[in-house]
């Protein structure tokens, strides 16, 4: 969505109203495609006491496998786009401030980089997904496989520990 910016950041008090959808079914990630629905951005972009700010919410369905047992499953998650913004830089090393050229601003870029920016690591069907079992690959969440249990008790210790520090 193009906004036009030079009102807003020439009229102190002025806003512009966000609730709009992108489409972002093309943007892969690890291999899948898990934006099947669109994202919704709702927000504003407001000059408060002369500083321009965007404050808006993407909120989004995520389709991803389980990194544990592969399972298709379906997260509900919201990112948090917040920006000031300006027109020219005063100090080249700010971080903070997103400098706008173009006056007619495009906001897509900006809310993709941030949504793909607050991806988790990874994904889970459930907390307690029991994975797949390594031996045989059954989905140990559909009950246990006919394979041995690990006996070696210094094995066992060995996987809690990775377990653990997942
Ligand atoms: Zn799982
Ligand atoms: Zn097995």
């Amino acid at each position: 969505m193009i906004i036009d910016l030079e009102s807003i950041f020439n009229v102190e008090g002025l806003s512009a109203d966000l609730d709009y959808e992108i489409d972002m079914s093309g943007e892969e990630l690890d291999g899948a495609f898990p934006f099947k629905t669109p994202v919704r951005v709702r927000g504003r972009v407001a000059n408060t006491t002369g500083i321009v700010e965007i404050n808006a919410e993407a909120s989004y369905e995520l389709t991803m496998p389980c990194s544990r047992c592969a399972q298709e499953t379906v997260h509900k998650m919201s990112t948090e786009i917040y920006h000031t913004l300006v027109r020219q830089v005063e100090n080249e090393n700010n971080d903070d401030f997103l400098t706008v050229t173009d006056l007619r601003y495009d906001l897509d870029p900006l809310v993709r980089e941030d949504i793909l920016l607050s991806m988790p690591y990874k994904f889970l069907c459930s907390d307690d997904c029991k994975g797949l079992c390594p031996k045989c690959g059954k989905n140990l969440n559909e009950g246990p496989c006919s394979c041995k249990p690990e006996t070696d008790p210094r094995l066992e210790a060995l996987r809690q520990l990775l377990d653990n520090n997942e």
